[in-house]
C-alpha cells in the first residue's frame, strides 16, 4: 500500500499561536508552565490535523515543532552550548538566550550567529563547535514529542537534523581553526544512543535530514556518510529514512547509493529529472522511496494527475509497499492553511495551497495510485478544473506584457556612455563634493508613522489626512539632512510599510495573503506577497513622493526602489514560467518607473538588491547562469537613463567575493554595501577585483542603537582608503535605518558627516 506521508508541519499555528506564546513569555505576560501547556496543545492540533487529513500513522513527524529554531534545539539535544551560555539555567534561559541573546541583571550574552537555511528565508541558528567538543544526550525533546503523540494515540516519525548536516551546517568556535566534520566520531555515538531509546520508546521510522547532500562536497564525504550511517543503521528496531531536498542529489547519489539505510526521500519538485536514477537505486537496495511530489515550499496547488503518474511509475519499479508520497521537503516553509484567505479573489484563491491543504494533496495521491481514480474522483475533478482554469486565465496572461518582453533588444541592457563618462556628466550636474555623504534610504519608522499608516487602512484617517502627515515626516527628514550636511538626500521611505509589498502593492501581477505567514527566524514570521501572473505597472509609484521630496530642497534627492531580484525573492513566485521570465517583467516595470523618476528631474535613483547573493543556487554549476540573468534582470531596471542620471544600488551583506564580477556587471554609478561587521575584509575583494565605479562601504553598523564616534569612523574610512580609490568612495550608514529610533540617528549622521569633512579639507 502506498502512504500518505509528511516530512515537517508549519509550527507557528493558524493564528501566528507559537509568536504569541514565546512572546508573551519573552515579556513575562506568560509564565513556564502556560508556556510549555500551550506549545504542547498546539503540537497535539498539528498531529490531529495531520491524521485527519489521512496521513498515514508512523509517518506523521514530531520533533519539527521548535520553539525558535530546530537546528537551536539539537544544539540542546546533543549538548553543545558555547561556553558563555553554561551558567544560564537548562533549557529555556539558555536556549533562547542563543537564539535572541540575553541581557538582565549581571548578564549579558549576546545572540547566536544566524544564517539563510539553504536558499529559503528561514533564518537557523549556525552551530559552533569546539576543537575538543564533547556530545552527549541532553535535552530528550525527541523522545518526549514522540511519547507525547503516542499517548494521544499517534504514532510519529521522528525527525532529526542528520549528524554529517548538523556538523557541516556548524563552525569553529571564534579563534579555532578545525573543521567541524572532524567531529563526526564523537558525535554518531550519541546518535545511536538517541536512536536506541527512540526505538524503545516505540519508533518504528526516523527520519534523518541530510539535506547537505544538495551542496557540492569533497569527496571524503562519501566515507564519512558510509561510516556514519553503518553504525546508526546498526541501532536495531527503527529504520532510517534519510531525507534529501531542496535540490538534486547529483554526484551525491552515489554517496547514498551506498548507505545502508531503509528509506531514501527525494525532492522530485526541484529535481524531478532524478526519478529514474533514484528508482534505480530503491530497486537495487530493495528500500522504501519517498517520493517528494508536492511542492512543500511554494503555495501553488499541485498538479494531481502529474502527481499520480510519478507515484504510478515509482510502483511499477519497486512496488506500491516501497513507496511514500511526501510533500518536496518540511512545510515549515508553506503558509499555515488558506481557509483564513477569506478577502482573496476567489479565483487566485483557487489556485493555492497552503500546508493543510497540501496534506489533501498528499492524501488524494496516494489514494488515487491504491485504489483507484474512481475513490477520490470529487478531488480530481475540481484540480483539473483549476489547473485548466490557470493554465488559460486572463488575469495571468496578460498580452501586453508579453509583447513588451518580446520587444526587449539588447541595447536595452546597457547604458550609453561607459562609467567615466557619466560620471563626469553626473558631476557637472550634481556638483557634489569629495567623500559625498548619503543614507541607504529609510529613516526611523517611528511608532507614529506605522500609527498613522493603520489608522489609514482602518478607515480612521482619510488619504488627505495621511498624506500630510507623511509629508510632514518628509520634510522634517530632509531639514535634518540639510542640517546635519548630508550631500545626496533621500525623502525617507516613511510611506512604505516594506520594501518589497510596498512595490508588490503598486503592480499588477501580485496578490497579497491576510494569514499567509511562515517563520523567517524565532518568533519573526514573514508574510511573503504572491506572483501569479504577468507583472505589470499600471502606474507610477513612487514618483509622486520623490518628487515631492524633490520640491521641498535643492540638495539632489535620491530615487529609491527594489530591483527585480529582490522583488522575486522576497515573493512566492509563479511555478509555471522559469525565474528569470518573471525576474525580467519586474525589471521591465522598475525600469519604467527609474525612467519616470528622472523625467520627473530627480538626478538620482538607488535600486536596491540585498537579495541578489542569496539567490545563489545551491550548486556551483548553476550559479553562472543565474548570476548572468540577475545580473541582466538589474541592467534591464537600470539601464534606461541619460548619462547625467545617476544609478545607486544597495546591497546588504558582505561576502562579495563569490559574485565579485557579478556586481561590476551591474554597472550602478555608485553601490553602497554592509561592512562595517566584517573587519574591512570584504574590500580585499574590491581591491583584489580592481571595482572601477563608485562605492559606499557602511562607515557604521546601523543594526545597533550604538553612536559611532568621529573617530572610529575617520579610522574606518582611512582603512578603507587603502583598498580603494579616494575619488570613488562614498560615505554612508551600512543599510536603512528604518529600525533606528530618532535620537542616536542624528547622532551617528552628525558624526559622520563630520568625518567626511575632515577627510576633504585634508585631501
Ligand atoms: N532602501 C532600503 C532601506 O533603506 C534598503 C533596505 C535593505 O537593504 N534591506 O530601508
Ligand atoms: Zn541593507
Amino acid at each position: 500500500m502506498v502512504h500518505a506521508t509528511n516530512l515537517g508541519f508549519p509550527r507557528m499555528g493558524g493564528n501566528r499561536d507559537l509568536k504569541k506564546l514565546v512572546e508573551n513569555y519573552w515579556s513575562g505576560k506568560l509564565d513556564e508552565k502556560s508556556l510549555l501547556s500551550g506549545a504542547k496543545n498546539l503540537r497535539a492540533e498539528h498531529w490531529n490535523i495531520q491524521k485527519s487529513a489521512g496521513i498515514q500513522d508512523g509517518h506523521i513527524p514530531s520533533n519539527d515543532f521548535s520553539f525558535y529554531d530546530q537546528v537551536l534545539d539539537h544544539l540542546h539535544i546533543f549538548n553543545v552550548l558555547p561556553q558563555k551560555y553554561q551558567g544560564l539555567q537548562f533549557p529555556l534561559e539558555a536556549y533562547f538566550a542563543m537564539g535572541r541573546g540575553l541581557q538582565k541583571e549581571g548578564i549579558d550574552v549576546p545572540a547566536m550567529e544566524m544564517k539563510k537555511w539553504f536558499d529559503t528565508n528561514y533564518h537557523f541558528i549556525v552551530p559552533e563547535f569546539t576543537a575538543n567538543q564533547e556530545f552527549s544526550l541532553r535535552s530528550r525533546k525527541p523522545i518526549d514529542e514522540f511519547l507525547e503523540a503516542k499517548a494521544l494515540g499517534i504514532k510519529t516519525r521522528p525527525v532529526l537534523i542528520g549528524p554529517i548536516s548538523f556538523l557541516r551546517l556548524g563552525k569553529a568556535a571564534k579563534g579555532q581553526n578545525f573543521d567541524p566534520i572532524s567531529l563526526l566520531d564523537r558525535l554518531v555515538p550519541v546518535y545511536e544512543t538517541l536512536l536506541r531509546e527512540l526505538a524503545s520508546a516505540g519508533a518504528e521510522w526516523v527520519q534523518l535530514d541530510e539535506p547537505v547532500l544538495t551542496f557540492d562536497l569533497p569527496k571524503e564525504f562519501k566515507d564519512l556518510y558510509a561510516k556514519a550511517y553503518a553504525k546508526l543503521s546498526a541501532v536495531s528496531g527503527i529504520k532510517i529514512l534519510l531525507a534529501n531536498y531542496f535540490g538534486r542529489l547529483g554526484d551525491n547519489l552515489d554517496i547514498v547509493a551506498n548507505l545502508p539505510i531503509s528509506g531514501l526521500h527525494v525532492d522530485l519538485v526541484r529535481a524531478p529529472e532524478e526519478l529514474d536514477a533514484v528508482l534505480k537505486v530503491a530497486q537495487d537496495k530493495s528500500i522504501v522511496l519517498s517520493l517528494g511530489v508536492i511542492n512543500g515550499r511554494n503555495i501553488w496547488k499541485a498538479d494531481l494527475d502529474a502527481g499520480i503518474a510519478t507515484v504510478h511509475r515509482a510502483v511499477g519499479v519497486i512496488g506500491s509497499d516501497k513507496v511514500l508520497v511526501a510533500p518536496s521537503c518540511s512545510m515549515l516553509h508553506s503558509p499555515h492553511s488558506l481557509d483564513a484567505e477569506i478577502k482573496m479573489d476567489e479565483q487566485i484563491r483557487d489556485w493555492l495551497s497552503f500546508a493543510v491543504q497540501k496534506l489533501d494533496e498528499i492524501v488524494v495521491i496516494a489514494k488515487a495510485v491504491d485504489q483507484g481514480e474512481e475513490s477520490v474522483k470529487a478531488a480530481l475533478t475540481a484540480n483539473r478544473a483549476s489547473m485548466q482554469a490557470r493554465r488559460t486565465s486572463p488575469l495571468i496572461h496578460d498580452a501586453k506584457v508579453q509583447a513588451e518582453m518580446k520587444a526587449v533588444t539588447e541595447d536595452m541592457f546597457k547604458r550609453k556612455s561607459p562609467f567615466p563618462t557619466r560620471s563626469a556628466a553626473q558631476q557637472a550636474k550634481l556638483n557634489l563634493p569629495s567623500f559625498p555623504t548619503t543614507t541607504v534610504g529609510s529613516f526611523p519608522q517611528t511608532k507614529e508613522v506605522r500609527v498613522a499608516r493603520q489608522k489609514l487602512k482602518k478607515g480612521e484617517w482619510s488619504k488627505e489626512e495621511y498624506e500630510q502627515f507623511i509629508k510632514a515626516e518628509t520634510d522634517k527628514c530632509i531639514r535634518f539632512q540639510e542640517t546635519v550636511g548630508l550631500d545626496m538626500l533621500v525623502h525617507g521611505e516613511f510611506e512604505r510599510n516594506d520594501m518589497v509589498e510596498y512595490f508588490g502593492e503598486n503592480l499588477k501581477g501580485y496578490v497579497f495573503s491576510q494569514n499567509g505567514w511562515v517563520q523567517s527566524y524565532g518568533s519573526r514570521c514573514v508574510k511573503p506577497p504572491i506572483i501569479y501572473g504577468d507583472v505589470s505597472r499600471p502606474e507610477p509609484m513612487t514618483v509622486y513622493w520623490s518628487k515631492y521630496a524633490q520640491s521641498q530642497t535643492k540638495k539632489p534627492m535620491k530615487g529609491m526602489l527594489t530591483g527585480p531580484v529582490t522583488m522575486l525573492q522576497w515573493s512566492f513566485v509563479r511555478d509555471d514560467q522559469p525565474r528569470s521570465d518573471t525576474a525580467f517583467q519586474l525589471a521591465l516595470a522598475i525600469r519604467k518607473e527609474v525612467q519616470d523618476l528622472e523625467a520627473a528631474g530627480i538626478p538620482a535613483i538607488q535600486i536596491d538588491e540585498p537579495a541578489i547573493r542569496e539567490g545563489l543556487p545551491l550548486r556551483h554549476s548553476d550559479w553562472e547562469a543565474y548570476l548572468k540573468w540577475a545580473a541582466r534582470a538589474f541592467l534591464l531596471s537600470s539601464t534606461g537613463v541619460e548619462d547625467t542620471t545617476q544609478i545607486h544600488t544597495h546591497m546588504c551583506y558582505s561576502d562579495f567575493n563569490d559574485i565579485f564580477s557579478t556586481i561590476q556587471a551591474l554597472d550602478a554609478d555608485a553601490i553602497t554595501i554592509e561592512n562595517s561587521k566584517s573587519d574591512l575584509k570584504l574590500l580585499n575583494a574590491f581591491e583584489k577585483f580592481g571595482y572601477t565605479n563608485g562605492i559606499g562601504p557602511g562607515l557604521y553598523d546601523i543594526h545597533s542603537p550604538r553612536v559611532p564616534t568621529e573617530e572610529e569612523m575617520a579610522d574606518r574610512l582611512q582603512e578603507m582608503l587603502k583598498y580603494l580609490k579616494k575619488d570613488l568612495v562614498w560615505v554612508n550608514p551600512d543599510c536603512g535605518l528604518k529600525t533606528r529610533g530618532w535620537p542616536e540617528t542624528e547622532r551617528a549622521l552628525h558624526n559622520m558627516c563630520r568625518v567626511a569633512e575632515s577627510f576633504r579639507k585634508a585631501k
